[in-house]
């Protein structure tokens, strides 16, 4: 999965990273399926391990494009694993108080503690993104936050949290098929937003945003993967095995039992 990474120190281009990619894994759809479900029980046991021995914090953080996949990505790869454990926390635009303060005051309060794992569905990134395309906040002052993200994130990290960071990476033609679908699609009508189309004007714009954002935050500690994501079941299984191969390489185990714990058969 290495192939994903995006190495410290080194430029984007997202027009060199194909979208529907699918050279990590040999077979079809159906066999990708497969192998995901069986990722996330691994995923399940691994999580009930994190928990259980409480040394661990692990953060994942999710962007991209609207329709991007992020609801999609949280839904499938973490199906079934022990909602004790896990923690989604979603970022949107920044409330009265949240605005009030500092970009990454709202977003130290949800990292995770010990034994969780949290997701994050969008996050401290939107504050050099849309605040870029947007221009909420002038060059010198958003231009600065990529070495503040780049300390909060290793300070983290020297702290005991593992972060991993995806961004899911969609063509701009999927984009325009899963818009229209939701329009389409009764059940899906509630997350059409008139602002999508607006965000879509934007998209050249966007994509710049993201390849600075990406290089300029791409550490050994807390890497950005570019997710090939126009296919729902190819991005879901790249990134389990990604986290799956994190959490293996935790070498975790189950604590001690307490001392004194009686035998039940004699008491
Ligand atoms: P959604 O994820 O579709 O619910 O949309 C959330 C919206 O909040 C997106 O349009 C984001 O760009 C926006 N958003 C998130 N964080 C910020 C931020 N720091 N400043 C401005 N807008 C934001
Ligand atoms: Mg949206």
């Amino acid at each position: 999965m290495d192939r994903y990474r995006i190495k410290p120190g080194s430029q984007v281009d997202l027009s060199r990273h194909d979208p529907d990619d699918r050279s990590a894994f040999d077979g079809d759809k159906a066999a990708g399926k497969a192998e995901t479900a069986a990722l996330n029980g691994r995923l399940e046991a691994l999580q009930e391990l994190l928990y259980a021995e409480g040394r661990h914090k692990v953060l994942v953080v999710l962007q991209a494009m609207d329709a991007g996949g992020k609801d999609g990505t949280i839904r499938s790869v973490f199906e079934g694993v022990n909602p004790q454990g896990v923690k989604v926390a979603s970022f949107k635009r920044p409330t009265p108080p949240e605005q009030a303060h500092d970009y990454l005051w709202r977003v130290h309060g949800q990292t995770p503690g010990s034994g969780e794992i949290v997701i994050f569905n969008r996050s401290h990134y939107e504050d050099v993104l849309v605040v870029r395309v947007h221009e909420l906040v002038p060059e010198s002052r958003w231009r600065k936050r990529f070495a503040h993200i780049r300390a909060f994130e290793s300070m983290l990290g020297d702290e005991g949290t593992r972060i991993v960071k995806f961004f899911l990476h969609v063509s701009k033609d999927e984009q325009r098929e899963r818009l229209q679908e939701r329009i389409d699609d009764p059940r899906k009508r509630w997350k059409a937003n008139p602002a999508d189309l607006e965000e879509r004007k934007r998209w050249d714009d966007y994509q710049a945003a993201y390849e600075e954002a990406l290089a300029e935050t791409s550490t050994e500690q807390a890497p950005w993967y570019v997710i090939p994501a126009n296919a729902n079941w190819y991005r879901n299984l790249v990134i389990s095995r990604i986290l799956v191969d994190l959490l293996e390489g935790l070498s975790m185990r189950y604590p001690e039992p307490a001392e004194g714990i009686p035998d039940m058969r004699v008491v």
